[in-house]
């Protein structure tokens, strides 16, 4: 079964600028897909259509088998996880609590959602006991982007949007959370699409990779089979 489905979705801004035309891609669930492309082909448009922060000009969006124009966005966006490339922390709160947010949002008692925050924490690598308490700006941007990815999870969404999640950190900083983050989802296995403009990225992380051309999928194919292509 299909997890995402984008049937035929076009997307056009008001002021004319056709950024998706005509897209179909489908998903499986537990699949991660790189989308790749050069700047402005379209990318971070397709992967808002799925948490409806764009809405499609025409084509469906289906989530599940369910076409999400009829959702609550807001109640969507809870159930998708989001991360970009400058995730945006409470600078007020303590990584265990930015962690732990949506989940009490949700009406989790706050002891059950710190305690599966602290395990998040420690999935993605920064240990609960050193980190948990501190506040954003004691972090590296390395170590901020790991929160934005354990608070992404914590409410345990069956989708995870990350667009250039990795972007604003150095490269070998970027090949750390590269290799961390394939062990995560190796465990969680979330249907996740991953936005990046680094085909080496697409490739490491990706199952399977979205090579976009000028609003449109032009090759959507294995990382051996993309590579091998002329
Ligand atoms: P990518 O993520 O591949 O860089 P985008 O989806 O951000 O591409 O942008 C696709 C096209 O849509 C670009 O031409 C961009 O300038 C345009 N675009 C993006 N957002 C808007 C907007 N809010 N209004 C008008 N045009 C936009
Ligand atoms: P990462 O590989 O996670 O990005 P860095 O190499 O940037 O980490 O940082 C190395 C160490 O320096 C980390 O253990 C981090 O805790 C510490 N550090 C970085 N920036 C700050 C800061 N603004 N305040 C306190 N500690 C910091």
């Amino acid at each position: 079964m299909n997890m995402l489905l984008f049937d035929h979705v076009t997307k056009r801004y008001p002021d004319g600028t056709r950024a998706v035309d005509d897209l179909c891609l489908e998903v499986a669930e537990g699949e991660l897909v790189t989308l790749v492309g050069p700047s402005g082909c379209g990318k971070t448009t397709t992967m808002k259509m799925v948490n409806r922060l764009e809405v499609p000009t025409s084509g469906r969006v289906l989530l599940n088998g369910e076409d999400i124009a009829g959702h609550d966005p807001v109640r969507l966006r809870r159930r998708i996880g989001y991360v970009i490339q400058q995730v945006g922390l409470f600078p007020h709160k303590t990584v265990l609590d930015n962690t732990a947010t949506v989940p009490v949002l949700l009406g989790e008692r706050r002891t059950a959602a710190r305690r599966r925050a602290a395990e998040l924490l420690e999935l993605v690598g920064l240990d609960p006991a050193v980190y948990g308490g501190r506040y954003p700006d004691q972090l590296s941007g390395g170590q901020r982007q790991r929160v934005g990815v354990a608070r992404a999870l914590a409410a345990d969404p069956p989708v995870l949007l990350m667009d250039e999640p990795f972007g604003a950190v150095d490269p070998v900083v970027r090949e750390h959370l590269q290799n961390e983050f394939l062990r995560l989802q190796a465990e969680v296995r979330k249907t996740v699409l991953f936005v990046t403009h680094d085909i080496e990225e697409a490739v490491r992380l990706g199952d399977r990779i979205a090579v976009f051309g000028q609003g449109r999928v032009e090759q959507f194919d294995t990382p051996a089979t993309v590579l091998g292509a002329p």
